[in-house]
């Protein structure tokens, strides 16, 4: 029902136009769309539909042209450039398709550099330990990134986006740097996080395969919405590795 729909966060009416006469793009048409917590939402569409345009608006990373996004009580539009990044700190965790680690730093301060930005140093440390442990990563703490695998990485990535416990986790392309097996991993492990814990997970994908993966499925093309549904019971990622 309607009146009980509980999203985390909506977008309703986002446009977004770069550039200007010539030039002017519109990479978001009008969009609608609900993320909800507890949910692997699945983005889909070609390059160039506006799926990490869409993704970087829900994260606070843009703002659209116009229309309106709602993040729990709170109207991003209104929020100053502060209060947007504050959200962006505190409740959003991005994960990318290159990992973007720090090279010089191991895999579990990469981590615990992330939990230290909401809590004190020791609890981080403790934390980041904890987080690699649940993405399988527990014999790997002490490696530098240039010692891990690809897939490896992105564990160590998504482990220190998670690290702030953010009420949404963004990832953009996340298995589009991996074999497939390898991203089925990743992927798998994304909508585990989704079903296990109250952070709404959201995936931009080309990979069609994951269309029956996903709670609420999103498809995009040239910027509107082609599709937007539920399946209440998706094809769990897990059983087909
Ligand atoms: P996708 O992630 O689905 O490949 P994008 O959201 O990156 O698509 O891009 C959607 C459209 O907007 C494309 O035509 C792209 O060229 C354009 N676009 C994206 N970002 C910018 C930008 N910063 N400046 C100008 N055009 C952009
Ligand atoms: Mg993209």
């Amino acid at each position: 029902m309607v009146a009980l729909d509980t999203a985390h966060i909506s977008a309703r009416g986002v446009t977004r136009i770069f550039g200007t006469g010539h030039a002017q793009v519109t990479a978001l048409s009008d969009v609608d769309v609900n993320i909800h917590s507890n949910n692997f939402t699945v983005i889909l569409g070609p390059s160039g539909s506006g799926k990490s345009t869409l993704l970087n608006i829900l994260g606070g990373m843009d703002r659209p042209t116009s229309g309106r996004i709602t993040a729990g009580d709170k109207a991003l539009e209104s929020l100053s450039e502060q209060e947007l990044t504050n959200y962006r700190r505190t409740q959003v965790g991005f994960v990318f398709q290159f990992y973007n680690l720090i090279p010089n730093l191991t895999a579990s301060e990469n981590v615990a550099l992330a939990a230290a930005l909401v809590m004190p140093h020791k609890e981080a440390a403790h934390v980041a330990k904890q987080l690699l442990e649940e993405v399988g990563l527990g014999h790997r703490l002490n490696q530098f990134p240039r010692h891990l695998s690809g897939g490896e990485m992105q564990r160590v990535a998504i482990a220190r986006a998670l690290a702030k416990k953010p009420a949404l986790l963004l990832c953009d392309e996340p298995s589009g740097a991996l074999d497939s097996k390898t991203g089925l991993h990743i992927l798998s492990q994304l909508q585990r996080t989704a079903h296990t814990s109250n952070t709404a997970v959201v995936v931009v994908t080309h990979d069609a395969s994951l269309a029956s993966s996903a709670n609420r499925l999103i498809r995009l093309a040239d910027g509107k919405v082609v599709e937007n549904s539920v399946n209440s019971s998706p094809e769990i990622i897990e059983e087909r590795l």
